[in-house]
């Protein structure tokens, strides 16, 4: 991937980074940088050197990174900016790279901030840039950048605008600004390494740039970053002698974590070593004992699973296909069945969890055809059914190293070593068995339906699968026809009109149908009449008159004239006859076309009469059957018109317009048009289905229609509206489920029939049909051709029992899977009532309603009059980052590799889990996931890291917590308050299949355990002496940690075990061997102190909007002020005011807190200055106010002069601090620091002297030029220029 960076250099600096950098691979342009999803829009500006070469340069360069827009030259801020914002546009820019020194050099302020402000509503700027000590620098919100807390605070702010990060650039001063910053602040320095050079300031930025860029390109590794570090390095010692300048060397980022900051690289990576789990038995060990579990031992007996009465809970694996690698929806629906799994295991259920794979199908034969070039059935059958079976047999497992790979590190735990696979001849016998079941019951049957019939596959689709192909806004013709009445009274020829979308079912018409009650009109067009629905006549477009009226009844009966007659056109002819009792098609020489009447005519569209073609729709067969009428079937299953037809040979649907024009020529044409409307089309392979006339079987399940509603009554479905809805909308209105397939690689149809008398006989199991055949098949491959060669004599006539050739519908096999997994009741015919049946639960998408959810529950339903499963997830679809459906066209497929390698799985899981409730659709980008891992997982490995690092010093071990230990402190008491809620809280949402609120509720507890509990407590864990209060916060911090680890096991299994072995399985070797064989925490409900929680929260919701209205009113937060005026909503908050005072004062660093009456006078006019929604930051009587909520936090932002002198003190102590830190002095050092400034420093150093010497362990503070300081420094401080300096005590 290619880095791009953006400098606002001058052209000397530009110049240097086009030269180098170019081969480099880091561009130096300036100055807006946008990043599209792929692509980079680059805008330069190049103010000083405006030479034709350099804008020649860049945009070679741009070009050459395949920018999608690149505009160089003498631009102007403002056309840079518009520039981007046309970017954002046009090419759908998702990130930006700000450097706001640009901005500031903009002449029209106005139009600069509302361009940034337009750019950043519009899109997060990912990263920006802040660039310190230049003169005229503001950052993003327009406030200036000078001093290094200005630094600081832009960068606060810019992160608070969604900014992901900011780099601080180094150049353009002596001192290293951004040391300055670490000081308690979140900054990870990137270098220090000091480049002496002539002019690198440019070159500073370009690469501060770099790294920006490369972070919104997620790149914030330190690989990444390392590499972005190369470049430069090797940059600068390429172009620029060895001199004197000042080199970039101190770059940071700021991120809203506190303490250390870690990366992925040395967090999440270690934690996926996935040679864990495999090497303890991890995963075997939280499965249940084999004994009583089926033939293959699918574990061995470990400690959690020695529990003989761990009540069983079963997960069905619905299986997926490995003949593609899997993609991040496959990865969705594991981790939603491996979460609920996780969790019921530490709950302490034996969980089984046996993998599977589907292997049969279409849509293997479809990839099979396309690599042999084969294009039809008759094709494959010349290739050779035997070859093609192999080779969808071999095709099925092509990607299973990848799912493999894909499952271990996703962390999904199924039993991949003993699945069930559909093709084995187990499973086959398993739904041999159970066709046998539903014939005896005669609930197997065929039948000869218009059936959806795909004329590319030749083959029948299943309802369900029709279901998956709809498509809006078909075009079709609409045409109607003239159909010529047979001896209609009077001397004008008289027509039926009649409407069809389809006229390649013209030829086959054999009769029309019209509704007996309604009134048709005979009108007069020109020389002759039509005959239509009188409520249609609005379909006429020509004048007409009504010659007269009749009843529908009264056309019945009618002959007309057929537009083809079937002998002429070389068509056979049948009629349906009835004879004892059954109504059979019997071949004849002619037909008699008439009118019949049908309950099914529309007066909604068309003519009110309807062509009636039996060999196609099902209505129109069974009008046929019903009425003995002909049937003539005109086109084959390959959808090729035959017989002798002007438009014979042709496929159907190109036959449509010569048909039309044919009946044109010959005065037959009333109208045509286009007609849109919504209609099937193979979900496989995307040709238009035709409705075709066949004999199928079917599974009646219409017959177990009531109970299969009520069933569903009894599922838990997640979401829930499922049940009623798209579910329950699919049972109530089911039809038979059309089982056969005219097709090769499935599950064969065990029946066979005589090819004299036609008797049939199903077969249900091995054993019979080696009796039937005398042979042993027992290790006869069951699929065709193999199972079509058995064959044995008629017990009835001479003839020969055959098979019938269809294979079974896919989905059968799916739905087979709870009985096939066990080849039931072969072998394990207990899991009728060991709790095997039905599953407790099921996860798949949305799209698996009328597919598995569907086979699985009308299977059961027809076999045991049970439930399949008790509980079912059903997922949303995946969208992009953009809320658009992923597809290969638009090119947005993730692939979750990549996701894998960069963020890990822990990140990837707690997004999907999180992102959005399980029913709902959920936008997925790298972004969002690496959002995830920072806010969530980065933060509380900092937590863990802080607590490991303090214990480690302190020697703390968790056997020091003595027995019965309750807290003490109030914030202990109020962190494990909030961690005993959570748990209750989490646990209930696990139990009831939401992990979205689970991990949602746990990442809020992160956050303030990380930004309230963690920093107010720091200082509890720097303390030399070891009390009780330190102990307290140790078994605080410890109990929250373990109880993280595992409340979050199921959710991020890699993290969480990482710290469960580093915190309880060091000190407890009887503790189970992983966290995820350890027990589900439960709650001590006695810790839980509702009021204590309700007044910390409402002291981090003040601190939070203090914080906002000092940043507005620009006043530093080292700053002291006088007063803070709050206002709550209720008493209750106004009590708990009081309690957690001290703490708001801490936190804002402010000296008094006043209690706001509700209708006090500075509420009232903030409340004015407020926008519409009661939001905001106003400024009030010398106060900054943030308004939030019905809360109101006012700073007091008049500094008197003591209070002037008190920030000055606290930044001439944090100074000194630093400069001990640079000298790299131990914490416990005494010195002597120096000073040299103005009068004003001395008065300061001398007012409050004693708390600068308390705070820098300073003996003393002495006012001269520090000649023998260990480390000094001048600095600007308040516009005066001031010399500090440090020394210790002992090097004097
Ligand atoms: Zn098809
Ligand atoms: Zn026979």
């Amino acid at each position: 991937m290619t880095i791009a960076g953006s400098d606002s250099g001058g052209g000397a600096g530009i110049q240097a980074d086009l030269k180098t950098f170019s081969a480099l691979g880091v561009f130096g342009t300036s100055t807006l940088t946008a990043i599209t999803a792929q692509n980079t829009v680059g805008v330069s500006a190049v103010h000083e050197v405006p030479t034709d070469i350099i804008a020649a340069q860049i945009d070679a360069v741009m070009t050459d990174i395949g920018a999608d827009a690149v505009k160089t030259g003498m631009l102007s801020s403002s056309e840079i900016v518009e520039t981007v914002a046309e970017a954002i546009r046009r090419h759908g820019v998702v990130n930006l790279v700000v450097d706001p020194v640009m901005v500031a050099k903009s002449g029209d302020r106005l139009l600069r901030e509302e361009a940034i402000h337009s750019i950043c509503s519009s899109l997060i700027p990912l990263a920006a840039v802040v660039t310190p000590n230049i003169p005229e620098a503001e950052d993003l919100t327009g406030r200036p950048v000078q001093s290094d807390d200005d630094v600081r605070e832009a960068a606060i702010r810019i992160v608070a605008m969604g900014a992901r990060s900011v780099v601080i650039k180094g150049g353009h001063r002596d001192g290293p600004p951004t040391d300055v910053l670490y000081d308690g602040h979140e900054f990870l320095e990137f270098t220090t390494e000091r480049i002496p050079s002539t002019n690198t300031h440019g070159t500073g930025c370009t690469f501060a740039s770099a790294i920006a860029a490369g972070l919104a390109h997620g790149l914030d590794t330190p690989a990444a970053v390392a590499r972005a570090k190369d470049y430069v390095t090797a940059a600068i010692r390429a172009s620029y002698p060895i001199g004197h300048g000042h080199g970039p060397r101190v770059f940071g980022v700021f991120s809203q974590c506190d303490h250390q900051f870690a990366t992925y690289d040395e967090v999440i990576q270690p934690c996926q070593d996935l040679t864990w789990f495999p090497a303890g038995s991890v995963f075997r060990n939280s499965m249940p004992r084999s004994s009583s579990i089926g033939r293959n031992a699918m574990c061995s007996v470990g400690p959690w699973t020695t529990v003989p009465d761990a009540p069983l809970f079963m997960m069905y694996e619905g299986p997926p296909t490995a003949n593609g690698s899997p993609g991040i929806h496959h990865v969705l629906a594991r981790v939603f069945k491996d979460v609920i799994s996780r969790y019921r295991t530490m709950k302490g259920c034996r969980v089984i969890r046996k993998g599977g794979w589907d292997t049969h199908g279409l849509p293997v034969e479809l990839e099979i055809e396309k690599e042999l070039g084969l294009a039809s059935k008759r094709e494959i059958e010349e290739y050779g059914i035997a070859e093609f079976n192999q080779r969808c047999r071999e095709s099925v497992f092509r990607y299973v190293k990848d799912w493999e790979v894909m499952t271990d590190r996703i962390g999904y735990w199924v039993d991949m070593h003993d699945p069930y696979v559909t093709l084995e001849n187990d499973y086959i016998e398993t739904g041999w068995w159970i066709l046998k079941q539903l014939w005896d019951r005669g609930l197997l049957y065929q039948d000869r339906r218009g059936t959806p019939h795909c004329p590319r596959c030749v083959s029948s689709l299943s309802s369900h699968e029709v279901a998956l192909g709809y498509r809006e806004n078909t075009p079709d013709p609409s045409v109607f026809i003239k159909f010529e009445a047979a001896a209609w009274p009077g001397d004008a020829p008289t027509y039926f009109l009649a409407w069809t979308t389809t006229p390649w079912t013209l030829p086959g018409n054999t009769a029309l149908a019209v509704d007996p009650d309604a009134e048709y009109s005979v009108v007069s067009v020109a020389d002759h009449q039509l005959i239509l629905a009188t409520a249609l006549l609005k379909v006429l477009h020509d004048e007409y008159s009504v010659v007269e009226t009749r009843l529908g009844s009264e056309l019945v009966g009618h002959s007309y004239r057929p537009l083809y007659d079937a002998a002429e056109f070389g068509s056979g002819i049948q009629q349906f006859v009835r004879r004892d009792g059954v109504t059979q098609l019997e071949d004849t020489d002619s037909y008699s076309p008439h009118v019949v009447a049908a309950d099914f005519v529309s007066m909604d569209d068309g003519s009110g009469i309807v062509h009636i073609a039996p060999a196609f729709g099902d209505e129109d067969l069974a009008l046929g059957r019903e009425r003995g009428l002909a049937f003539i079937q005109p086109v084959d299953l390959q959808g090729i018109v035959t017989g002798s037809y002007p438009f014979a040979g042709k496929f159907v649907k190109d036959a449509d317009p010569e048909i039309a024009a044919d009946l044109d020529s010959r005065g037959l044409l009333y109208h045509q048009g286009v007609y849109r409307h919504t209609y099937p089309f193979c979900w496989r392979c995307d040709t238009p289905l035709l409705y075709y006339a066949k004999d199928s079987w079917y599974i009646r399940t219409t017959a177990v229609k009531d109970r299969l509603v009520d069933i569903n009554g009894e599922i838990h479905w997640y979401p829930e509206h499922i049940r009623e809805g798209r579910f329950g909308e699919w049972l109530r209105n089911n039809v038979d489920w059309s089982l056969s397939r005219e097709r090769f690689w499935g599950t064969p149809i065990p029946i066979w029939r005589c090819d004299g008398c036609q008797s049939t006989r199903c077969v249900g199991s091995l054993a019979e049909l080696s009796d039937l055949a005398s042979i042993d098949v027992g290790d006869l491959d069951l699929h065709r051709p193999y199972v079509d060669d058995i064959a044995w004599p008629c017990s009835q006539c001479s003839g020969v029992m055959r098979r019938i050739p269809e294979v079974a519908d896919a989905w059968f096999d799916s739905g087979m899977m709870p009985y096939a997994q066990w080849h039931y009741p072969f072998e394990n015919p207990e899991i009728d009532n060991d709790g095997r049946l039905p599953a407790d639960y099921i996860c798949e998408a949305v799209d698996q309603t009328r597919g598995w959810f569907y086979s699985l529950h009308a299977l059961s339903t027809l076999l045991n009059d049970d439930l399949a499963y008790r509980n079912v997830i059903c997922l949303g679809l995946i969208l992009d980052g953009r809320g658009r459906k992923m597809s290969k066209r638009l090119g947005n497929i993730v692939q979750p590799d990549t996701i894998l390698d960069t963020h890990g799985a822990d990140a990837l899981r707690w997004y999907l889990f999180t992102a959005s409730h399980p029913g709902e659709p959920r936008r997925f980008s790298d972004r969002l996931v690496q959002q995830t891992l920072r806010q969530v997982l980065l933060t509380l490995w900092n937590v863990y890291s802080f607590f490991t690092n303090y214990a480690n010093i302190d020697e703390f071990e968790p056997s020091q917590i003595p027995e019965g230990w309750r807290p003490e402190a109030e914030l202990d008491r109020w962190i494990l308050a909030e961690l005993n809620q959570l748990v209750q809280v989490v646990d209930d949402h696990l139990d009831n299949y939401n992990p979205t609120d689970a991990g949602r509720r746990l990442a809020e507890f992160i956050d303030v355990l990380s930004n309230w509990y963690v920093r107010r407590s720091r200082r509890r864990f720097w303390k030399s002496e070891n009390d009780a209060d330190k102990l307290g916060a140790y078994a605080t911090l410890y109990r929250c940690l373990t109880t993280v680890a595992r409340l979050m096991a199921p959710l991020a299994p890699f993290v969480s075990e990482q710290m469960y072995r580093n915190l309880e399985l060091r000190y407890e070797t009887h503790a189970p061997d992983s966290v995820h064989l350890s027990a589900y925490p439960v709650a001590d409900t006695a810790l839980i102190d509702g009021p204590i929680m309700e007044a910390t929260r409402l002291a981090i919701r003040v601190s939070s909007m203090g914080r906002a209205a000092r940043s507005k009113a620009g006043l530093k937060v080292r700053q002291p002020l006088a007063e803070v005026v709050v206002k709550t909503r209720t008493d209750a908050e106004a009590e708990y005011l009081s309690q957690v005072r001290p703490q708001i004062l801490e936190e804002l660093n402010i000296k008094e807190l006043r209690a706001a009456d509700g209708y006090g006078d500075l509420y009232v006019r903030a409340q004015e200055l407020a926008t519409d929604d009661g939001d905001a930051v106003v400024s009030v009587d010398g106060y900054s106010a943030a308004m939030e909520s019905g809360y109101m936090v006012a700073v007091d932002a008049r500094i008197t002069p003591e209070l002037a002198d008190e920030g000055l003190a606290r930044e001439l102590a944090h100074r000194i601090q630093n400069l001990r830190k640079n000298a790299r002095f131990e914490i416990t050092d005494r010195i002597i620091a120096y000073y040299d400034g103005p009068d004003e420093i001395a008065r300061v150093m001398t007012v409050h002297g004693d708390y600068i010497k308390q705070e820098t362990l300073s003996d003393d503070l002495l006012a001269t030029v520090a000649e023998d300081a260990a480390k000094s420094e001048t600095a600007q401080i308040e516009g005066m220029e001031v010399t500090l300096g440090v020394r210790r005590l002992t090097d004097v």
